[in-house]
């Protein structure tokens, strides 16, 4: 730990922080604070050490500011079933109208509702192959952006109204989870794993928007805990 007192910026002596009653005392200014409203100033350098096979990339910008950038993964392993059934979906779907269209009947009309969702699932698919996505950190906000073909994302958010930032579990999945055009792998993630998929989330004014959904989680874990002691120290250094 590298506790640094918001008052006078020095680092404050591990012999005056307490972890049990969350206390830690500046020797400098004789200030006390809680520690879990102080920076680790240790955790923000891991910014420089990301661990292994790690695939998000780090660029400090002449502003100042900081970019985070998630590149497009492409199809992967873990996309072979959600693609599988898609596929065989639209299949199914297709012989189906086909066939009963064939005989003049009316009666195809009713694939119309399992054709939105195959169709869905498409775009789905499409748009976890081809996302990315790109956090920027500056003085006063961070902005969240998922680039991707349909209903690309951008957040801007104030850092003033950050409450924190970490890793949370995903509620369960309802229908109408296919019409935010989420990710594809995670959507089957919550689908099968009830309520166990935990994801770096952004918790802001009752909300809360996810990001690196799809990242190893050794490496959300080091940049949520990275992260939200950034906001911290920004917002602190501007409190002074
Ligand atoms: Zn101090």
């Amino acid at each position: 730990m590298k506790l640094i007192c918001p008052n006078c910026q020095t680092v404050i002596f591990s012999k005056n922080v307490n972890i049990s009653s969350n206390l830690a005392k500046c020797n400098k200014c004789k200030s006390t604070h809680r520690i879990s409203e102080l920076v680790d100033r240790s955790i923000i350098e891991k910014i420089n050490t990301p661990p292994k096979n790690a695939k998000i990339r780090v660029k400090k910008m002449q502003d100042g500011s900081i970019k985070l950038f998630y590149p497009k993964q492409g199809f992967r392993a873990s996309m072979i079933i959600p693609a599988i059934i898609t596929l065989f979906g639209i299949s199914l779907l297709s012989f189906w109208t086909w066939s009963v269209s064939r005989e003049g009947s009316t009666f195809a009309i009713f694939s119309a509702p399992l054709w939105i969702v195959v169709i869905l699932m498409l775009l789905e698919l499409i748009n976890s192959v081809t996302e990315t996505q790109t956090l920027t950190l500056s003085k006063t906000s961070l902005i969240l952006q998922k680039d991707r073909p349909i209903k690309p994302q951008k957040n801007v958010i104030n850092l003033k109204n950050i409450q924190t930032i970490k890793i949370k579990n995903l509620g369960m999945m309802t229908f109408l989870d296919l019409f935010k055009f989420e990710n594809m792998k995670l959507i089957f993630k919550k689908n099968f794993i009830y309520g166990r998929v935990k994801v770096p989330t952004i918790i802001f004014n009752r909300r809360a928007v996810y990001f690196l959904e799809d990242a190893d989680y050794l490496e959300q874990k080091w940049i949520t805990v990275i992260l939200n002691n950034m906001v911290k120290s920004i917002r602190l250094q501007d409190e002074k």
